[in-house]
């Protein structure tokens, strides 16, 4: 691979002594194989390099997904009134609608959704991956992971299911994992909803199916009260205390309803949150703790099928969500708020280096030397963008899917001057056919489910004042 350097450029680096951004101007990186080599003014350029005129460009770290399902993106705009009830009947794994998919619909769906990310900025993705309904679909799943050229941890939903173990999915992953991870950009890990839920015996037979099988990370949901299904309504009560001994990256999506004791048992192990702004606020999950625990956290998506699937818009919605929060906490006393309560950057660092922390991968979500060459060049040309003299500023509040113009993954282009760079094939052949599936599985599924009289017999329904703009009678 010949060496990449970015000429001129301004670069949104990370100062380890200060813990903080720290912002280079009219500076060089030069890549060499995956990794960034040199980030200096006026590096000489090595003869076969490929250089990069950089001036009024900015140059950010690939931004890190900690929680994806993207098996369900050909379900685009299927669902977009949808409450997380109705998603759970309708559109989940769990739902009658995974019948429509075959391992090869699935293969394109899943590509599908990775490519959006690569091509909004996103360069490592952690997938929940619960197309677990067959051993051909969990191994189409990790197909469509290596073919993007995405950096991903594929946490495998390894359940029994359908007749299938969980031994037997793990085994067929492991296999293609050793055999095809083409390009060494994967990593196995487990999603291991409903661990808390399970004995210590059964605890110990699934960690031993970790170790055997060097599994690298740990996710699960939790959503605490008032779901009734969740793990525990406690995220701390929630895993068993032997799973310490597992000692991996352990990441909690969502976990809104933390209490003082989670935040403290997520700083004790250094577990993570992953914190999806749009999804939570779209479904209802709830949220109301995770703004209190940002150093322990780091932003998902979720389920783009059913609204944006890029992180500058989560990053964006986050932050003003959580200023919102606190700002209507201090004007409940009838007093006026004396400052802004979160900061730009730190919008930023949870998009970026919060992201490979959760992953336990300092190489990653940051631009230093030594660090992997995961790279977003923005434009800063548009007439969103122009004039722009603080780059973390024109990122996080003002840049959009548009002005991604390069992304790099470990040293190769996967958009290049605008264009998604695709392993095998472009963008337009492979659209042709994604469409194909996802007019079909639409086609199949357009009706929902009904709902109980309860959430999965169990969970009372709430009342939901009905917003909109046509005036009500009375
Ligand atoms: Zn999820």
């Amino acid at each position: 691979m010949a060496p990449k350097l970015f000429r001129n450029a301004t670069i949104i680096s990370f100062d380890e002594d200060a813990q903080s951004i720290k912002v280079l101007r009219d500076t060089d990186v030069l890549v060499k194989n995956d990794t960034i080599a040199a980030i200096e003014k006026d590096i000489q350029s090595p003869d076969e390099a490929e250089v990069v005129d950089a001036t009024n460009k900015i140059l950010s770290p690939g931004f890190i997904d900690t929680h994806t399902h993207l098996w369900q993106t050909a379900l685009r705009t299927l669902a977009p009134d949808t409450t997380l009830a109705e998603y759970f009947s309708s559109y989940s794994h769990y739902s009658p609608l995974s019948a429509s998919f075959s391992p090869e619909d699935l293969y394109i769906s899943t590509l599908a959704g990775i490519l959006e990310a690569l091509n909004g900025g996103t360069t490592t993705l952690l997938e929940h991956a619960h197309n677990n309904w067959s051993v051909d679909a969990v191994k189409r799943g990790y197909d469509a992971g290596v073919q993007s050229g995405a950096r991903m941890w594929w946490c495998c939903a390894a359940e029994h299911r359908n007749g299938i173990t969980d031994e037997e999915m793990l085994e067929a992953l492991g296999q293609r994992h050793r055999s095809g991870n083409e390009g060494g950009l994967m990593e196995l890990g487990l999603a291991w909803d409903g661990m808390g839920t399970q004995s210590e015996e059964e605890v110990e037979r699934v960690k031993g199916l970790v170790r055997k099988h060097d599994l690298k990370a740990l996710t699960l949901h939790h959503l605490g009260s008032p779901w009734p299904f969740d793990n525990s309504p406690s995220l701390a009560a929630s895993p068993p205390k032997s799973l310490q001994s597992l000692n991996l990256p352990t990441i909690f999506s969502h976990a809104g309803f933390a209490t003082p004791a989670d935040i403290s048992a997520l700083r004790k192990h250094n577990w993570h949150l992953s914190i999806t702004p749009e999804s939570e606020l779209h479904y209802g999950h709830g949220q109301q703790t995770s703004r209190l625990v940002q150093d322990q956290a780091s932003l998902g998506i979720d389920t783009s099928f059913t609204f944006s699937g890029d992180l500058l818009t989560q990053a964006r919605i986050w932050l003003q969500t959580a200023r919102g929060t606190e700002y209507n906490r201090a004007l409940g006393t009838g007093k006026i708020p004396d400052r802004n309560p979160m900061k730009v950057e730190e919008a930023f660092l949870l998009a970026t280096r919060q992201g490979a922390l959760a992953l336990r991968r300092e190489d990653l979500g940051v631009l230093r030397v030594g660090a992997k060459a995961d790279i977003v060049c923005f434009s800063g040309e548009a007439p969103n963008m122009a004039g722009w003299s603080d780059p973390v500023a024109a990122v996080i509040l003002h840049a959009n899917v548009g002005d991604v113009r390069d992304v790099m993954v470990g040293g190769e282009w996967r958009k290049r001057e605008g264009e998604l760079m695709l392993k095998e094939g472009t963008w337009k052949a492979f659209r042709e056919g994604f469409v194909e599936v996802a007019r079909r599985v639409q086609r199949e599924n357009e009706r929902p489910q009904a709902l109980g009289e309860k959430f999965m017999g169990v969970g009372e329904w709430a009342d939901v004042e009905i917003m909109g703009t046509r005036r009500r009678e009375g």
